[in-house]
């Protein structure tokens, strides 16, 4: 991941452009993706796609024909969707051109004009601070032109058409942490599942920031319902501990599953509400889709200095915060492909373990800390309407254990899991479900009405 990471870091990238084009024939050479062109002055959503923007060169030049800003040394030099130009120009004209941070004085800050035409530079303040009146010399070799916005998705089919969405965006320039180790990690977690079996569709979607993502939302229309779980991946590879923000459901399998595995590695993290600024969880959690979709970071984005500058380097991203956030992305994974409701087929009061040889032989009083505590969680709350990870939410035990568990008693014919027994409102099998749990119900009832006749009778 850091190896492609370190490959994708030179390429300048914004919302439209080569850039993209070029990252995402990089990522494919690791997966297959399909394809995306949507034409300048498609409307997508409240949205216009606009024009294409291209950059091949540019500097500027101080009055004594010095380079103080060149787009070749670092592509954060120049304002992202700078129009062309080629210009002399004052001190005093050239000022609210240029930006630049006083608190950083030696790196460079990244800024973009995507929807206002306008041109800038961003220099390090130390060379702000030391510029001269004088005659300046500003060019721009950019084209901002009628052509398309490009994104691009890795589909990988389950048994199942529900999906699972990861979203990465692909529109930054030169910074490491914030845009491509989420670009890299969504590359690995696809290729890593394109050799598993599936019972979900996994979506992994490449795709500029907001206007992005909101063409891939408009292009959707009524089949984005398909998306039952989502993750939006950004600043992964520093070193600090996972953060989770919470779908806007706040309380969607996705957000149990991720606080089970964040939970159960028994590492430092943080967990933190919706809101509705941030990644692309906005676009995805607009009220119009409310989409369980939720944003995993590492240091969420704004809350470390080198955020959005030239300090976003690979340096910033380690091969061991990549790695970790892979393995949390994979733990999440496997928890909503076995996560499922059990039914218990011996509910009244509790089978005979002993029996089945589920109990120690020599045994006390069975307490929280018994290893057969999970057999008796996974019983109980067989009830066709909790979840494996609401037994190990409930219980304080790990979702492995829990699942030990159910498969166990699955094996002793104490249970059976509920055929797509899914969490999820909304879902196109809502209907299915709830008549599954339905006649789950009609089931206990009509045993229970034989149970108290046959205890009358026996009365
Ligand atoms: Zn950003």
């Amino acid at each position: 991941m850091h190896e492609l990471l370190v490959e994708l870091f030179p390429i300048c990238r914004s919302i439209t452009g080569d850039g993209v084009r070029a990252t995402l024939r990089a990522i494919e050479r690791h997966v297959p993706l399909d394809w995306h062109e949507v034409p300048t002055g498609t409307r997508v959503l409240d949205w216009t796609i606009p024009n294409e923007w291209n950059i091949r060169d540019a500097w500027v030049k101080d009055p004594a024909g010095r380079t103080i800003a060149a787009f070749r040394d670092s592509n954060l030099h120049v304002v992202s969707y700078s129009a062309p130009m080629h210009r002399h120009l004052t001190l005093a004209e050239l000022r609210p051109h240029l930006f630049s941070l006083p608190e950083r004085p030696n790196w460079i800050p990244y800024r973009t004009s995507y929807h206002d035409e306008n041109w800038g530079f961003c220099l390090a303040h130390r060379q702000v601070e030391r510029l001269v009146d004088g005659d300046y010399e500003v060019l721009i070799d950019s084209t901002l032109a009628p052509g398309s916005l490009s994104y691009a998705e890795c589909v990988l089919p389950g048994t199942d058409t529900a999906e699972v969405l990861f979203a990465c965006h692909i529109c930054h320039p030169s910074m490491a942490n914030d845009s491509l180790s989420g670009v890299v990690l969504t590359t690995f977690l696809a290729e890593a599942m394109a050799r598993r079996t599936r019972r979900y569709t996994y979506r992994f979607l490449f795709a500029p920031a907001t206007i992005g993502a909101i063409a891939w939302l408009a292009t959707q229309g009524a089949l984005v319902d398909r998306v039952l779980h989502g993750v939006v991946l950004t600043c992964v590879g520093d070193p600090g501990p996972l953060t989770y923000k919470r779908s806007r459901r706040g309380a969607a399998e996705i957000d149990h599953a991720v606080l089970q595995v964040l939970r159960d590695r028994h590492v430092e993290h943080r967990v933190v509400e919706f809101t509705p600024y941030g990644g692309d969880e906005r676009q995805f959690c607009s009220p119009g889709y409310d989409l369980a979709v939720g944003a995993l970071t590492r240091t969420p984005y704004g809350e470390y200095p080198e955020y959005h500058t030239s300090a976003d380097t690979p340096a910033l991203v380690t091969p061991a915060a990549l790695g970790d956030s892979l393995d949390v992305c994979l733990g999440v994974i496997d928890v909503l492909e076995s996560n499922g409701r059990y039914l218990n087929l011996s509910p009244y009061g509790e089978p005979e373990l002993g029996r089945r040889g589920l109990f120690r032989a020599i045994s006390g009083n069975v307490d929280a800390s018994s290893p057969e505590v999970a057999l008796l969680w996974v019983l109980n709350y067989a009830d066709g309407h909790h979840t494996l990870l609401d037994v190990a939410a409930r219980s304080g035990l790990s979702f492995d254990r829990i699942r030990e568990a159910a498969r166990v008693l699955n094996e002793h014919a104490l249970v059976k899991e509920i055929p797509d027994g899914r969490l999820e409102m909304g879902s196109p099998r809502t209907t299915l479900e709830a008549q599954q749990v339905q006649q789950v119900q009609q089931v206990h009832q009509v045993h229970q009405v034989h149970q108290v006749t046959k205890g009358t009778s026996q009365a």
